[in-house]
């Protein structure tokens, strides 16, 4: 059966500890901008935490959403890529080969999640920050657009896994670094074409939202609406 992945991020959970998205950074080589670059707009985030406030000092209460590439099966940014780099996976990524991307950036302006990232300049990561550098997964040079991949890096590694032991895959044996790392266990991550793995009962939860879905990108990404 061919997987289908799909996230689910509980919004009860979410601390807004952002381990998230350091786990992220390093896990998948995100450059790292410094604060003349971040003034121009050009820092890069696979997965960002938004913050919402209610209500007047001293009665706030702060509500978080990590964001990140939604996964949408009617994608806006893939038919608007002219080399086809931005592209719909067999298991329902939307995956990026880095050397057709021409820099058009069609992709990121179509995108409404403001969740593609143009790279401005080639990475350097002074010492010793290059040392965790991951060689799984590819340094992105200047002129070309990047953004979540879901790790997909962790999801080829866990199939051979599976299938070097001749068995089928766990429900939960793969994590992105964002799941992997999050202290409340806010995100979940599987396949949606189990109708028993965990994200899809979660995605089936009344709780459950997709982000602008009056938009009809169809996300793979399911919130579930914070209660308390
Ligand atoms: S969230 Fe943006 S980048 Fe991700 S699939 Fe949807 S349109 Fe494409």
């Amino acid at each position: 059966m061919t997987h289908r992945w799909g996230m689910a991020v509980d919004l009860d959970r979410c601390t807004g500890c952002e381990a998230c998205v350091t786990a992220c950074r390093t896990e998948n080589n995100v450059r790292i901008a410094g604060p003349e670059e971040s003034a121009k707009g050009r820092s890069i985030a696979w997965i960002r935490v938004e913050r919402y406030y209610e209500g007047d000092f001293p009665d706030v209460r702060v509500k978080f959403r990590p964001v990140m590439c939604q996964q949408c099966d009617a994608a806006p940014c893939e038919p608007v890529c002219p080399t086809y780099a931005s592209h719909h996976s067999e298991e329902g990524l939307n995956a990026q080969i880095y050397n057709r991307c021409i820099g058009t950036r069609y992709c990121a302006n179509a995108c409404p999640y403001n969740v593609r990232f143009f790279n401005f300049g080639n990475p350097v990561w002074d010492r010793p920050l290059d040392l965790p550098l991951n060689p799984d997964v590819s340094v992105r040079e200047v002129g070309v657009v990047e953004k979540c991949t879901f790790c997909t890096q962790r999801i080829s590694a866990g199939k051979d896994q599976a299938k070097a032991e001749g068995r089928e895959l766990r429900d939960g044996e793969i994590k992105p670094a964002c799941v992997q790392s999050c202290p409340t266990s806010a995100l979940v991550f599987g396949d949606l074409n189990d109708p028993e793995s965990a994200v899809s009962m979660l995605s089936r939860s009344s709780r459950g939202t997709k982000l602008m879905d009056d938009l009809g990108t169809q996300p793979k990404v399911t919130y579930l609406k914070k209660e308390y």
